[in-house]
């Protein structure tokens, strides 16, 4: 096996065994059929065994909830033995994995949580480079890979690390754990030194370790429970990367903490996913229908632009399994959703409504709309979620803006930046203590910092929203999100615009289909307003005027009475294909700017 050629690294110091070949460990303090006494692991023994927890889409392979406890109990116990079989040794360490969207990932994940160690989910789709930078930064204790990534893992061995990781590749887990463990709940002070850590994607700055305690994780999870939700009869389809808060709290902690199912099906293919959207509805199948989906806005425009070309019957079935009495929640957020991809997907859904939320890598998810459907307001993302407390803070003149001071002196919305506390919120930049002091504020009533999120929002009460018909936190005032504080808040002058707000207009036109809109330097101004577009080859051919194709002269006249002057592009790029996004759909503005104007 090529590990055992493995340069200049002693093989003493890797474990390489199949799942099944399991060694009694070398020192055992407690018992090891033991799962820390926290609100997750108390929620996974209740749930019903028998209910299915996991299943892989492509194969229907499903694994139960008792099998679930079981197999985590099995890979803390390795993970035990692999790192030298002392539980205190691992408490609070950062244990990086390499896994495929499967059921061996959620184990892995839970396994780490059990421990009471930091679980370091790494991309697979992050070059060696990268991943190397993640485990010198993070100091990495162990790298546990499936088997699909085993290659992977032992390039970025390869790489040479600053510090040595245990290394350790688990066999896929084709078959549940076929009989149960008993386990016991222990209270341990331990817990608290466990969690997890993502990378955020950096633009400036390389990109920094946000730690999440395991107090943190719970207190995300209830709190989208207590919003969504989620139950036992709740399938959700994940069509999400999992490296990224997205994917994990909200789709895989959140449904485990409920006893839903998570069905996976990655990576994201739009004709594969309106297959098994459509599957129940088609006579000779008997999949079961799937209830919640959570993604970002260009998988949802995606999903539609590959809708028109479904067969027939095909459409009419997948319209059905996306209709409000199948599809029960449809959530869109991680980037702004465009009121024409949410319109357009209530259209071809009988009437279904994307509900949109606000969150980040370091706070989770913190304000959304709500499950009413009139709680589902274009354009807003809500009111901040249970457990999460969030004020505004005036761009300008750094005052908290109070409810009913939402307007200035001459009657405009006053922006102001998001600021966010409460038990949701991480504990810090993994060893940068500077960032992480300066993404905080103190406050003057004693309850704790605030976390400065960058973000700019207004606040407005919108009509018949908000009258608590989805809970007592969907109420009063809403969030509409302007965006960055960086990039995003352009300053023309005095005056300023919000990039989301053009945004959202040039997406309302017919002829545009992709939209980023940035600020340049201005001699006069400051800054100016400038539009990457892509457009709709087939309306743009011709709709410029006198049947030239449609340009920058067009675009303004077509917004002359939607945008303020000072708010207009004064620069307008057309892309071919695609504007350049992340995995979650995020466009990096900084690079785009470089790349398309050369700043
Ligand atoms: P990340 O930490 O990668 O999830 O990125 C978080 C950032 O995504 C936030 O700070 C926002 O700028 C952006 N974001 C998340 N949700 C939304 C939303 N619904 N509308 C606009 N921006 C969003």
């Amino acid at each position: 096996m090529s590990i055992l050629s493995r340069g200049s690294v002693p093989l003493s110091r890797y474990i390489l065994r199949s799942r099944f070949a399991r060694k009694p460990p070398l020192i055992s303090l407690r018992p090891l059929s033991t799962l820390p006494n926290l609100p997750l692991f108390r929620a996974l023994q209740n749930h019903d065994t028998s209910s299915p927890a996991v299943i892989h889409s492509v194969s229907q392979r499903s694994f139960t909830y008792g099998n679930l406890v079981t197999d985590i109990v099995h890979a803390k116990k390795r993970l035990l033995e692999s790192t030298g079989g002392r539980e205190d040794d691992i408490v609070g360490e950062r244990i990086a994995f390499l896994a495929d969207n499967s059921y061996d990932y959620v184990v892995t994940l839970l396994s780490i949580l059990a421990s009471n160690a930091i679980a370091l989910p790494l991309s697979p789709a992050f070059p060696i480079g990268e991943l190397k930078y993640v485990m010198d930064n993070s100091h990495a204790k162990a790298l546990v890979a499936t088997e699909k990534y085993a290659g992977k893992a032992r390039d970025l061995l390869k790489a040479g690390l600053d510090r040595e990781p245990v290394f350790d590749i688990r066999e896929k887990i084709t078959v549940g754990a076929s009989h149960s463990t008993p386990v016991t709940l222990e209270d341990t002070k331990a817990a608290s030194l466990g969690g997890m850590m993502l990378y955020t994607s950096g633009t400036t700055n390389r990109p920094k370790g946000v730690l999440i305690p395991q107090s943190a994780l719970t207190a995300q999870a209830s709190s989208l429970l207590q919003a969504w939700k989620y139950t036992p009869q709740d399938r959700l389809l994940h069509i999400l990367p999992l490296h990224h808060i997205h994917g994990i709290v909200n789709a895989i902690l959140t449904p485990v903490l409920a006893g839903s199912s998570i069905e996976f099906m990655y990576p994201f293919n739009p004709d594969t996913v309106w297959k098994r959207l459509a599957a129940p509805f088609l006579s000779s199948s008997t999949a079961s229908k799937v209830t919640f989906l959570t993604a970002v806005p260009t998988v949802y425009n995606r999903l539609m632009t590959a809708f028109p070309r479904l067969e027939p019957e095909l459409r009419e079935a997948a319209r059905t399994g996306i209709s409000p009495e199948n599809l029960r929640l449809n959530i869109s957020g991680s980037a702004a959703l465009p009121t024409p991809t949410k319109k357009a997907w209530q259209d071809i859904s009988n009437g279904n409504v994307l509900l949109e939320r606000f969150g980040m890598t370091e706070v989770g998810m913190a304000i959304s709309c709500g499950l009413d459907f009139s709680d589902r307001v274009d354009g807003s993302v809500g009111w901040p979620l249970p457990s999460v407390e969030a004020r505004l803070v005036d761009t300008e003149t750094n005052e908290v803006i109070k409810p009913g001071e939402e307007l200035d002196a001459n009657g405009r919305e006053r922006a102001g930046e998001i600021q966010l506390r409460g038990p949701t919120i991480f504990q810090e930049y993994w060893a940068n203590e500077k960032a992480t002091r300066e993404a905080f504020v103190d406050s003057d009533d004693g309850k704790g910092k605030w976390f400065l999120t960058g973000d700019v929002a207004t606040r407005r009460k919108v009509g018949s929203a908000g009258q608590g018909t989805s809970g007592d936190w969907a109420q009063g005032l809403m969030y509409f999100i302007q965006g960055r504080r960086s990039v995003d808040i352009i300053k023309i002058g005095g005056e300023k615009v919000s990039a989301l707000e053009v945004e959202r207009e040039l997406l309302s036109l017919p002829q545009v289909v992709e939209a980023a809109v940035v600020g340049l330097p201005s001699e006069q101004w400051g800054q100016k307003v400038a539009a990457v577009v892509v457009l709709d080859q087939d309306k743009a051919a011709t709709a410029g005027r006198n049947g030239k194709s449609w340009g920058p002269m067009d675009m303004r006249r077509a917004l002359k009475d939607r945008l303020a002057t000072y708010k207009m592009p004064q620069e307008m790029k057309v892309l071919d294909g695609a504007i350049p996004r992340n995995a979650m759909g995020k466009v990096n503005k900084k690079t785009l700017v470089k790349e398309v104007f050369g700043i």
